[in-house]
């Protein structure tokens, strides 16, 4: 079957050519038609069997048959909602790469970013919004989006949806829709809840399956080297210099791994940068386009952060760490061999993880073909689960640590609600013993009587409270030191009420240096 049998119009199969396809992957041929008859779709199939064109085409199509009248106004008539920024943002990609020069104009909503940006978009005028769920509810909260004129819903990586708790967001936004409209729910898996979604959600559904996350892709090379752990790095970076790597994923159990991995690998020479939960959003995008554009071959992440993302053409993925779950197994490979390309996946096994292993190889239901390197494995019985412990432990006591020492700094809470590092000036009123409580928090001295600057920078009576009883034992070793030294010396105190004077010795009062 050809794009050209599936009814799409001539300029969507120009872009469609251009995009470099030339058949439609199965999912397509069973997608497009029943979303172009405007049917309701529950679709099986995970990331990598392109499903998102399966949905934007006929999508696209649409708009471009119905598209907005001169005069009137663009609403938001095609909602796609989906779990990561990632995906969000490649699913905007596909949006303009297949529709080109067609009226059609996506624009995309997800946290960890401004909103001033999305909600300047969506005044100028979107009627395909591609979003995550949370964002999306706080702009519809604040006005900023109606839902009433959404024609179809797409519900994309649901099960993703419920792993991430935003099942709830997902119901909330779908109550907002008008009565009749057209959705597409699609799943890699299918838990009970998620069939309880589509229940709720699709009217008369079609249902559509291709490649069940049981059965791995099987144009994928997959082997398995038994290794300590401490020598994974060294056999990383020697199966990374061979030739047939032309870019690589590797997958970290842990945000700190990953990190980890990427010092290692750039010792031994290699570039490689990583993206999890703990970067912002703006180091993961740089990760990802250097990634993309070949700059640097070598991508670490977390399962969490690598869920959805779409590089084409990725040549290896390698599970440094074996998966906690055997599902993820399956969605990590399937970032190579997309589409019908061929890829390897390569697994790391130390002693820690053989039942990681097994648990792999019963789902998958066969064996990993098993390879010999330089470093084999040569501990063979698994850390005690006591010393393990004692080393969480003392983990955890180093976290617990750092944190109250950050906790006797001062804080403040940001819009998204994370506590963030307040600044203390450098000059003026609050600059004197940085290190010190803020004044506002100033426990009073036996004797003596606390100071307060305002940010008017007036002196005012202090209104001292005691410092907490809980965490007062830090605090108040630090409050009582700052106030051996009060932070303005009792001779230049100024009176009270009376502003202080601000010296500026590098510039006069007009700016030129004194
Ligand atoms: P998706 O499952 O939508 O994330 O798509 C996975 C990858 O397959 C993306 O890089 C798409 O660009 C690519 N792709 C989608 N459809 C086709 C197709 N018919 N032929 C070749 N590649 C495709």
């Amino acid at each position: 079957m050809s794009f050209e049998s599936l009814n799409l119009m001539p300029i969507i199969l120009k872009n469609v050519r251009n995009a470099g396809y030339e058949t439609p992957t199965p999912i397509q041929k069973a997608t497009i038609p029943l979303v172009l008859s405007g049917k309701d779709v529950l679709g099986c199939a995970q990331t990598g069997t392109g499903k998102t064109a399966a949905f934007a085409l006929p999508m696209i199509q649409h708009m471009a048959k119905k598209p907005v009248r001169p005069g009137q106004p663009r609403v938001i008539r095609q909602l796609i909602l989906t779990p990561t920024r990632e995906l969000a943002l490649q699913i905007y990609e596909n949006f303009v790469t297949y529709g080109k020069s067609l009226p059609v104009y996506p624009t995309v909503i997800f946290g960890g970013v401004g909103q001033q940006g999305q909600v300047d978009a969506l005044h100028r005028g979107a009627d395909t919004v591609i979003a995550c769920p949370g964002r999306l509810w706080d702009l519809m909260n604040q006005g900023y989006v109606r839902l009433d004129w959404v024609e179809t819903f797409v519900l994309d990586e649901a099960d993703r949806m419920l792993d991430m708790g935003f099942i709830h967001d997902v119901r909330r936004i779908a109550a907002k829709l008008p009565e009749k409209h057209q959705t597409l729910l699609f799943s890699a898996t299918m838990p009970a809840e998620v069939e309880k979604l589509a229940m709720d959600l699709l009217h008369d559904p079609e249902s559509v399956k291709v490649d069940p996350v049981s059965s791995t892709v099987k144009k994928i090379d997959q082997c398995l080297y038994y290794v300590d752990k401490a020598n994974k790095k060294h056999l990383l970076a020697k199966l990374l210099r061979e030739d047939d790597v032309e870019n690589a994923l590797v997958f970290s159990r842990t945000k700190h791994g990953a990190d980890r991995i990427v010092r290692e690998l750039k010792k031994a020479g290699i570039d490689a940068c990583a993206i999890h939960g703990d970067k912002s959003q703006g180091a993961r995008q740089a990760a990802l386009s250097r990634f993309k554009s070949g700059e640097c071959k070598v991508l670490i992440a977390t399962d969490i952060a690598a869920r959805g993302i779409d590089i084409a053409g990725l040549s290896h993925v390698f599970n440094y760490d074996m998966p906690m779950e055997p599902e993820a197994y399956v969605h990590r490979i399937g970032r190579t061999g997309r589409a019908g390309r061929d890829g390897t996946a390569i697994s790391f096994c130390c002693i820690d993880e053989v039942k990681q292993l097994g648990q792999v190889e019963k789902l998958i239901g066969k064996r990993l073909p098993v390879r010999e390197s330089e470093w084999p494995m040569e501990v063979t019985t698994p850390t005690d689960p006591k010393e393990k412990e004692a080393a969480r432990q003392l983990a955890k006591a180093a976290r617990l640590a750092k944190a109250e020492r950050a906790a006797v700094l001062p804080r403040k809470v940001s819009a998204s609600g994370n506590a963030v590092m307040e600044r203390k000036p450098r000059f003026g009123p609050g600059a004197e013993n940085r290190n010190a409580e803020p004044a506002h928090r100033l426990a009073v001295p036996k004797g003596g009587q606390a100071i307060v600057i305002g940010r008017d920078g007036k002196v005012k009576a202090a209104q001292a409270k005691p410092a907490p009883a809980k965490s007062s034992k830090p605090a108040k070793s630090a409050a009582a030191k700052s106030a051996a030294k009060p932070a303005v010396k009792a001779a230049d105190k100024p009176a009270i009420g009376k502003p202080v004077q601000r010296i500026n010795r590098a510039r006069t009062q007009n700016g030129k240096r004194g």
